[in-house]
């Protein structure tokens, strides 16, 4: 997912804010492209999907678990739901016996 469009999207959850505008540093650095604007620092100097802070700050995101921009969506509830571990029964799915007389009913 590009950076401006993970930005639009955790603004959206309240997840992520835009910083404070700031005036342009003087002098300005060689790097620095007067036709490029990022979203995230409100100003222009680069493009959103190259902006090394907002990368920072998705990254921290995703690190504290609270973002998942592999899936199409961001996760809006960060609270886990309180029956997620219970739900599985890692028992059922395992019928050693089931599956011994199966073997040999084919072997025979
Ligand atoms: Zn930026």
């Amino acid at each position: 997912m590009p950076l401006s469009q993970a930005l639009r999207k955790l603004t959206k959850a309240g997840l992520l804010m835009a910083l404070t505008p700031r005036p342009l540093p003087q002098p300005v650095p060689p790097q620095f492209r007067m036709d490029l604007h990022c979203a995230y620092h409100h100003g222009p100097g680069h493009e959103t999907d190259r902006c090394t802070a907002l990368r920072h700050a998705v990254q921290d995101l995703i690190d504290q678990g609270l973002v998942h921009l592999g899936q199409p969506s961001v996760t809006t509830n960060p609270l886990p739901a309180h029956t997620t571990h219970a739900v599985s029964h890692p028992t059922d799915s395992m019928h050693p016996s089931t599956s011994l007389s199966l073997t040999s009913i084919f072997t025979c």
